[in-house]
């Protein structure tokens, strides 16, 4: 996003609706951090700017900048993916896909988020490790369409100085031991990032309804939050496993 400096009122009255606190009022007129940006557009689209100022350049249009919009903005596609936004969001659709069979865990990897976001390369520290791990990412993630074709979870190069708001990983692992022992090597890459981290395992319940899978993980010192949310159709045909 870019502010016409000529056009500008100095009224700061987009300053606010940042996420990324990206806005300097400098010799009474708007200045935008441009590295800073994601290109998230909540800014125009607070539609509070008096004097029309706020302007997507055409460049960041293009590649790789693009790359911000497709991950900061829900209303701009991934065009591989034909989806918007950071994610395919299948650990809320489960219930209707069943993408993650029985045995089969979901595991969510959440960078970023408002006011701090993420950069690119810092994901590639645990796309790198997930190869190594012989651990599948799931190609229908917009992460996957970033990476080098040759298997090594490297990050095709232009993208590296890309920054999004947030993005999620999503990695599919066969096995409760698997999962245990993935867990044990990623946990500690993600204390090294420069940025927040969330985690989240997608997983049924068991045949009697409880998770025996929370104890296992507090028993290994990782605390758990168990949440739901179900979708319970959505006019989609239900898979069965
Ligand atoms: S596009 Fe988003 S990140 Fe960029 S200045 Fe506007 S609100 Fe901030
Ligand atoms: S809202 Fe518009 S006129 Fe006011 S400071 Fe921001 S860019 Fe300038």
């Amino acid at each position: 996003m870019r502010v016409n400096r000529e056009k500008c009122v100095g009224c700061g009255q987009c300053v606010m609706f940042c996420p990324m606190d990206c806005f300097e009022m400098r010799d009474g007129s708007a200045l935008i951090n441009e590295n800073e940006c994601v290109d998230c557009g909540v800014c125009l689209k607070s539609a509070r700017c008096p004097a029309g100022a706020l302007f997507m350049p055409e460049e960041n249009f293009e590649y790789p900048r693009a790359i911000r919009m497709q991950f900061s903005d829900p209303t701009v596609k991934h065009p591989r993916q034909n989806t918007g936004g950071r994610g395919t969001e299948e650990a809320k659709t489960n219930d209707v896909t069943a993408k993650f069979r029985r045995g089969e865990y979901g595991l969510m990897l959440e960078f970023g988020r408002p006011c701090v976001g993420v950069w690119l390369k810092e994901i590639e520290k645990v796309t790198k490790r997930m190869y190594e791990l012989g651990i599948e990412i799931l190609d229908d993630n917009p992460i996957f369409g970033l990476l080098d074709d040759d298997g090594s979870g490297n990050l095709k190069k232009e993208f590296a100085d890309e920054k999004v708001l947030s993005t999620i990983l999503e990695l599919k692992i066969s096995g409760e031991d698997e999962l245990m022992s993935s867990l044990e090597r990623i946990l500690p890459i993600l204390d090294t990032m420069n940025t927040v981290v969330s985690v989240g395992i997608v997983t049924r319940f068991d045949d009697g309804g409880g998770l025996a899978l929370v104890d296992r993980l507090e028993n290994a010192g990782i605390p758990v939050r168990p949440a739901a949310k179900i979708n319970v159709g959505l006019g989609r045909p239900l898979k069965r496993d």
